[in-house]
């Protein structure tokens, strides 16, 4: 087993052990290692079976010296070799390893590594804690700043984190912009909150990076071993709801994993995996609220808002789920499903009131749908089969899945006009640099989010922000649709301010499709 044998020279009859069995065991041995038989002539059979047990090559007796040298130099040419090829081999899967395991840029540890650090605590009953600390405005910094530097600045990040944690601590980047620690020890662990303030600390100081001043903090959310849960990966997403919950305490703070944050996080689970079934047993239901034109009142189309019907917990507003559903990827399903029913409805109601033949129903679309690659396809089948033309579907995409995604969106936007599909910015105002995009992407609408009409009337600010809005579809030539009016008051307002369209509770909260009807009936005799 001595690695420092180069080769074997071996006899074929020897006393204790015969040549051929040694072959066995230096295969049994080490792979690599090679030896060279040497056998009386006219002993085919012996050589044959020590061929057979992988001898490299065999001498005839009486054995030549030069022969002996000759073939001793090609053996352990050929040893070396293949000692040679499998470093290589090792190196390179060392190097892949390396890659499943660890970030490029940092070196520091990725999150699969960091869930196996957390399996290693929980099956060794060692309690720990998990400090998850996310970079605040990383994906700002790095889209105005530029990539390099807003890498530079994680790598800088990472060095003053070092110095806040003991020595040894397991530090990882378990995400883009999102790191995370595992305290071990029992001490540690104490001193959890304490590790958290010094991070704080050391963060706040800005970072010139480039010759850019940078100042980006971080919120800490902490979870405790205590919550005995299953999986590393539930106390991973304990620090993360945690650190959600110190995002709405405002920058450069620290949140704790408690009973109640514990109790939502279970009743997700629940959402999972009833949703997945929801969908397909048909528990999904869509309503419809009216989108009136403020000139006369008429209504001009609905927007589809779905609601879920369970079967325990009655009817569940999508608030609950939709974001459970974007996180699991079933929002393409649920998508799917929305869309065919909206289509299924807005061609029925053309048919029953063709009178009505601008009215249109407008679909939430939300981004991991849009960017499924069949989408537009889907779309299309639907449209023929329902018999509905692309100018009387709209769709409302929220501004915020253009931050990281504009180039794709233009895309597929491009491809949907193409169908003279109607395309509305959902939430308007709420997103970052809003204006940028409207130049570049081919949009028919804005709705104006609710947030600025229900506080319009109390705020000078958000009035002449609304007036703005309004002011600038108009210039661009887009139209403008004023959410969640709830009062006489808000609609005078818009009307002042010429806006064209809205939609709220002070009209019709979102009604199922067989109180459409009577509504619809309405119209028609208003009109005739
Ligand atoms: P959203 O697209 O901004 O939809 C408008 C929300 O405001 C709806 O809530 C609607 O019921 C509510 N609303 C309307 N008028 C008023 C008002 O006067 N006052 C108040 N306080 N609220 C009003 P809902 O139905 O709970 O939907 C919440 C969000 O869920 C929607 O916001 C949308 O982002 C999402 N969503 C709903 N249906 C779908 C869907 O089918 N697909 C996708 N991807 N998202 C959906
Ligand atoms: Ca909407
Ligand atoms: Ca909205």
């Amino acid at each position: 087993s001595d690695r420092s044998i180069d080769m074997v020279l071996t006899d074929i009859n020897m006393p204790e052990m015969d040549g051929l069995t040694l072959l066995n065991k230096i295969a049994e041995m080490d792979l690599i290692l090679k030896a060279v038989v040497m056998s009386a002539y006219g002993d085919m059979d012996n050589i044959r079976t020590a061929m057979n047990r992988g001898a490299f090559d065999f001498l005839i007796k009486p054995i030549d010296l030069d022969d002996l040298e000759i073939t001793i130099d090609k053996t352990l040419a050929f040893i070396g070799q293949t000692r040679t090829r499998q470093q290589e081999l090792e190196t390179a899967r060392e190097r892949l390893q390396y890659q499943a395991f660890y970030d490029s840029l940092t070196g520091l540890p990725n999150q699969s590594l960091f869930l196996d650090y957390i399996q290693q605590c929980l099956s060794q009953n060692r309690p720990f804690a998990i400090l998850s600390l996310d970079v605040e405005r990383y994906r700002l910094i790095k889209s105005s700043l530029g990539r390099t530097i807003g890498e530079q600045l994680l790598v800088e990040m990472v060095d003053r984190l070092r110095t806040c944690i003991p020595l040894n601590t397991t530090l990882s980047r378990t995400g883009s912009d999102e790191f995370a620690i595992l305290l071990d020890n029992l001490s540690q662990t104490k001193d959890a909150h304490f590790i958290a303030e010094s991070i704080h600390q050391s963060l706040s100081k800005p970072f010139v990076i480039e010759g850019e001043v940078i100042s980006s903090t971080t919120r800490i959310g902490i979870a405790y071993s205590d919550m005995n849960y299953e999986q590393p990966a539930d106390y991973l997403q304990a620090a993360d709801t945690a650190m959600e919950s110190a995002k709405k305490q405002g920058m450069g703070s620290t949140a704790f994993f408690d009973r109640q944050m514990h109790s939502v996080a279970i009743k997700r689970l629940q959402v999972e995996a009833d949703l997945a079934r929801a969908i397909s047993t048909e528990e999904l239901i869509l309503h419809y609220q009216p989108i009136v034109s403020l000139a006369d009142a008429k209504i001009v189309g609905f927007e589809a808002l779905v609601r879920w019907q369970h079967p325990t917990r009655g009817l569940i507003s999508p608030g609950e789920f939709i974001s459970v559903a974007e996180q699991t990827g079933l929002i393409v399903s649920l998508g799917k499903w929305v869309l065919e029913e909206g289509i299924k409805h807005l061609s029925l109601w053309r048919s029953q009131f063709p009178y009505l033949s601008d009215l249109t129903v407008s679909i939430n679309v939300s981004g991991l749908q849009l960017f499924t690659p069949d989408f537009i396809e889907i779309l299309e089948r639907l449209l023929q089969k329902y018999e509905v033309t692309g100018n009387i579907l709209k769709l409302e995409i929220t501004e915020s899945i253009l931050i990281d995604n504009a180039e794709a969106a233009k895309k597929v936007f491009e491809q949907l006009k193409q169908g003279n599909i109607q395309l509305c910015l959902d939430d308007f105002g709420t997103g970052y640099s809003s204006l940028a995009y409207l130049h570049n992407l081919p949009i028919d609408m804005l709705k104006i989010d609710r947030s600025f009409i229900n506080s319009m009337l109390a705020s000078q600010r958000n009035l002449r922000l609304v007036n703005a809005i309004l002011n600038l579809t108009e210039s661009l030539g887009l139209q403008a649709v004023a959410e969640g009016v709830e009062t006489r008051e808000q609609m005078q307002k818009l009307q002042e301010l010429d806006c064209q369209f809205a939609q709220g509770h002070f009209f019709a909260k979102a009604l199922p499709a067989d109180a459409i009807i009577p509504l619809l009936e309405r119209e028609v005799i208003i009109d005739s």
